[in-house]
Parts: C-alpha cells; structure tokens; sequence
C-alpha cells in the first residue's frame, strides 16, 4: 500500500502517471487531502469510480496513531504520536489570537545532544519519513477542525519539535513543500520556519530548493560556550554559522534569522553574554527570542530569573535588535520539545550516568 502523505506535489503527479493517470488528478487527490482533510477515497465525489476503486487497491491516506494528548490550560495540546518500534514523537499545537502555531518533529529523538535538550537526552532513534512529518499537519488541523469560515486551524508551522531537520533533509523538504504548495495547504513561505542547530551546508541546499523563514538555535555567544551547549558548533563553529546565515538571506533581503536563546541561569543570561551577542550578529539581519528554560527531571540547568531575562532583553533591543520573551506555554502538560517523549523512554540511559558520575 502507497501512502500518499508520502508523495510531494511532484512526485504524487510521477506517481500517477505510473499509473497511466494524468496530472490534474493527481491535483485533485492532493486538494482532497490536504484542502478537504479527507481520507477516504469514496468521499472524492470528482474522481471516476473506476480511479477510486483502483486507489482504494494501491493507496492509503495514514498519519501516525495518536498514543497519548493532552490539553493545557491556556488551551495548548499535545498529542505523542507512535512511529513504530517503541518509538514516539511529539506535535505541540498553540492558539494565540489571530494564528494557530504547529511545532512539528522530523527525527524520533535526536543525535545532536544538546546539553540543555530532553530531546537529546534520548538519543536518537531514526529519520521520520515524510509522510510522519507532514501527517503530524493533517493529523491537527483534522482534529481541531475547521473555523466557520472553512479554514484550517493550523496556520504557522515551526519545526522546532523533536530531532534536527536539515540532517533528515529530503523527508522534511518534502513535507515543506506541501505546506505551501497552492493545492496542499498554501501557507506563505514566512509562516513556515525550519530551526536548525547550525548545520551550515544543509542551510545552503535549504536556501536554494526551499527558501522558508529560517531560526537558529544559538544559545551561546561564543564558541568555548556554545561548543558545550550545541556541541555540533565544534563542527560548523560561530564565524561559520553567522556567514551561512548572511548567505542564506542574500535572496531576500527583506527577510531575517530569528535567534532562539534559551535563558539558563548563570551559565549565558549575563549583560556581558548580551553584549558578545550584539558583537556577534552584527552584520546578520535578525531579531531574538529569548526561551525560559524548561526544566526536566535530572536536567543540569535551571531558568534565569525574570529581571535577568528582561535586564538581557533590554540590552538587546537598546543595540536596536528587536527581541521577544517566548511565553511559557503548556507548563502542566509538559510542553516543551522532547518531555512528553521522554517520559517513555530514555534510549540513551545518559539519565543513569550522569547520576552514578555525580555520585
Ligand atoms: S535542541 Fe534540537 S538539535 Fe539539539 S538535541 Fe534537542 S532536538 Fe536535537
């Protein structure tokens, strides 16, 4: 059985002339699923009988089983999804008024190991595939439902959820592409944004097959520290990093690198910290999002206070930088990347080790 959330817009019309089908049908099946949220090939109402039929033969239209959900008080919800072989990812859905943000998982777990990350803390399991990608998007919106003017509740996606997406490039550029493909979901290339921890030859391929908005998680101003908080800067360091960022704007000048920075207390939430900052971006167009530190059981760090946060936040935007304070969101239901999952498992037992070092 082919699932069709697997096929990008290109490869759905190769698909169907496989099958002896023109293109324009497979537009039809892919404004059916992604516009009409539907599933089942009878409900086609513009397909000939004989195509559904023979779909019904060959095709399915699967997102991953929902294994658990759960709903926060200010109405975020998670939902951890089964990706098969003990292994599960999270969707974490937010409402704000005006835009429904989805942040999105493209790796069960994750090799990159950030010290602050519970994500890394499990290791990392496989690539998801795109249709475990893109189905996390189908999955929601079909769950939430559309508003009373038919649109879907799913208007900003981040992949900012587990694992890192420019090292499961193919699978998630093409879940990208579907996203703002005008007979997909026709989301504006900017209500899209791919973080990556820095891997700078894949931000290069990202700028020239699928330009979306782009974040960095940076953490760190300067190499000693961000090489122990985001050790893959020890492969593409900070000079490196801040060039590719350059050149991945270069095509679009009016657009910006946003800089996530989760705030830990006394390790990089200093005014001085702030200031390498300022030194650091100087020539890169961008702004700042400033992230508490979302803490899990046996993590080493703890959130700096709130008028550390803001004294850091105004030295920032005193440079002209403008920089935002990332609400806390879904606190009781865990929301931050990776806890939900790591609940289940810990594949790398690094939980165990770091206690018998620390004993
Ligand atoms: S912060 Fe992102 S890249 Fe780093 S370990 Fe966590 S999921 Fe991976």
């Amino acid at each position: 059985m082919q699932n069709l959330l697997d096929f990008e817009p290109a490869a759905m019309t190769a698909w169907f002339a496989e099958h002896g089908e023109k293109p324009f049908r497979a537009r039809q099946v892919l404004r059916w699923i992604y516009k009409g949220g539907e599933s089942d090939f009878d409900a086609m109402s513009d397909l000939a009988i004989s195509l559904r039929e023979k779909l019904k033969l060959i095709a399915c239209i699967q997102s991953p089983k929902v294994m658990r959900e759960e709903t926060a008080s200010d109405g975020t919800r998670k939902w951890l999804l089964d990706v098969g072989t003990g292994n599960a990812v999270e969707t974490v859905f937010i409402p704000e008024e005006g835009r429904g943000t989805l942040c999105v998982s493209t790796q069960a777990g994750c090799a990159l190991d950030c010290a602050f990350c519970s994500t890394g803390k499990q290791g990392f399991n496989r690539n998801l595939s795109t249709a475990e990608i893109i189905g996390q998007v189908w999955w929601a919106n079909r769950e939430l439902g559309k508003d009373a003017d038919g649109n879907w509740p799913v208007t900003n996606v981040v992949l900012m959820g587990m694992g890192e997406p420019l090292l499961n490039f193919d699978n998630t550029v093409n879940a990208l592409r579907l996203m703002l493909d005008d007979n997909a979901y026709g989301l504006s290339r900017r209500r899209v944004t791919v973080s990556t921890s820095g891997v700078v030859p894949a931000m290069d391929r990202l700028r020239d097959e699928c330009p979306v908005a782009l974040a960095i998680s940076l953490h760190a101003p300067n190499d000693a520290l961000r090489n122990v908080l985001v050790p893959i800067n020890q492969k593409y360091p900070l000079q490196e990093l801040m060039a590719a960022c350059q050149r991945y704007l270069e095509k679009a000048p009016r657009d910006f690198v946003t800089f996530e920075y989760v705030m830990l207390a006394g390790v990089n939430d200093s005014v001085q910290h702030a200031r390498e900052l300022i030194e650091l971006v100087r020539d890169v167009p961008c702004k700042f999002n400033l992230i508490p530190f979302n803490p899990f059981p046996q993590a080493p760090y703890q959130r700096s206070d709130m008028p550390t946060v803001l004294r850091f936040r105004d030295v920032l935007m005193q440079a002209g930088i403008v920089t935002t304070i990332r609400k806390v969101r879904g606190d009781d239901i865990a929301a931050a990347c990776g806890q939900l999952a790591g609940q289940v498992q810990d594949k790398t037992k690094r939980t165990h080790r770091l206690m018998e070092v620390s004993q």
